[in-house]
């Protein structure tokens, strides 16, 4: 027995309200789909609506500039998706006439755009016969068929993806979104609510008993974590601020100086010395504030805050040895306190700044 029609039927009563499900609209659903990843959906609800008033269609975002769409995904988390989505608008601008293409292959081609984003917004704007395979997804068709695959693995989220394709009804907009809502609301990973499940009679699993034992995903190797030393460094109102100008973790943001060390012991003397050598600002002992932890995708960061108040003098000082060397290309190191809410800051920083706030 097919579970699609039990599953829509389920769906069109129980459905969560969400802006993004008020629309065909493909940009739109391709904008939520982008921000629902790694995000949860009571997270994402405000950023979307701010992002949507602020850039209501792709010519709109496409025009803004990229510190205006990082201050708008400010706190969200992976800026890479922000970024990519800002050159993907670009793109369908020049060679899309600005409309989101409607043939799967051209969507894949674009930038930041993988497998499932593009099947979410052709099935769910365009009604097309593709796939939506994410984590709930793998979670939901894993039980159903009562499959132990690694779902870690691309060949286990390939064939589940030939078995919603072989499930799809003429349906295909709410299908998926249909098994998404099951997977986040009832089929949920360490209890699933089947007593109250559309799709109980044909689920596998229940029938084993072995609800509990799937999916199977291999265990990620333990996240590295480094110990990082970051300077909270206040001249008078001002506060030294840096972009972070390297490719890599938080590329383009604004944030604290900080540097990599071992040996607590040695964190401050690491932390004055990279200071002085790479900004030339040079600091006296300053005062431990406390640690937080901020967890990225493969790393976690061991943020260690030390505080320091320059001299007005000295920094002016300072700054003027800096300038007559080239050296501040960007005078905007030094930022007045109650202008940081005008820049975009990643929420490891944002842990940071709580901690001064709480002394
Ligand atoms: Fe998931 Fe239980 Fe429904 Fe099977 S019956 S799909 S395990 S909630």
């Amino acid at each position: 027995m097919s579970h699609s029609l039990q599953l829509l039927n389920w769906y069109f009563e129980h459905q969560r309200r969400l802006p993004w499900r008020e629309t065909s609209d493909p940009y739109k659903i391709w904008v939520s789909e982008v921000m629902l990843q790694q995000t949860q959906v009571d997270t994402v609800i405000d950023y979307f609506n701010r992002f949507m008033e602020a850039f209501p269609s792709i010519s709109h975002l496409a025009n803004a500039q990229e510190p205006q769409v990082l201050k708008l995904w400010e706190g969200l988390g992976y800026y890479t998706r922000a970024r990519k989505l800002l050159s993907c608008a670009r793109e369908i601008v020049l060679n899309h006439n600005g409309r989101f293409p409607e043939e799967f292959e051209s969507v894949l081609k674009l930038p930041g755009i993988g497998p499932y984003t593009a099947g979410a917004v052709m099935s769910i704007a365009f009604n097309q016969a593709y796939p939506a395979v994410d984590g709930n997804v793998m979670r939901v068709y894993s039980r159903l068929y009562n499959l132990y695959d690694d779902i870690s693995l691309p060949k286990t989220r390939k064939s589940i993806e030939q078995l919603v394709i072989a499930n799809l009804p003429q349906d295909r907009r709410h299908y998926n979104q249909a098994l998404m809502e099951l997977g986040a609301m009832v089929c949920r990973p360490k209890d699933p609510l089947c007593g109250h499940c559309p799709v109980s009679l044909c689920c596998m699993s229940l029938e084993a008993g072995t609800q509990l034992e799937l999916p199977v995903k291999a265990k990620k190797p333990q996240k590295r974590i480094i110990r990082m030393a970051v300077a909270y460094v206040r001249r008078g109102e001002d506060l030294f601020i840096v972009k972070r100008e390297e490719p890599g973790l938080l590329h383009g943001l604004w944030g604290l100086p900080m540097t990599e060390f071992d040996d607590m012991e040695e964190a401050q003397t690491m932390l004055r010395t990279h200071m002085a050598d790479t900004y030339q600002v040079l600091l006296e002992e300053g005062a431990y504030r406390g640690m937080k932890k901020h967890v990225f995708t493969h790393l976690v960061w061991e943020m260690h805050l030390f505080a320091y108040k320059l001299d007005f003098a000295d920094a002016l000082y300072e700054n003027r040895a800096a300038e007559t060397e080239g050296i501040y290309a960007d005078p905007t190191h030094w930022m007045p306190h109650d202008s940081l809410k005008t820049l975009a800051f990643p929420t490891a920083i944002h842990k940071l700044f709580q901690i001064i706030q709480d002394v």
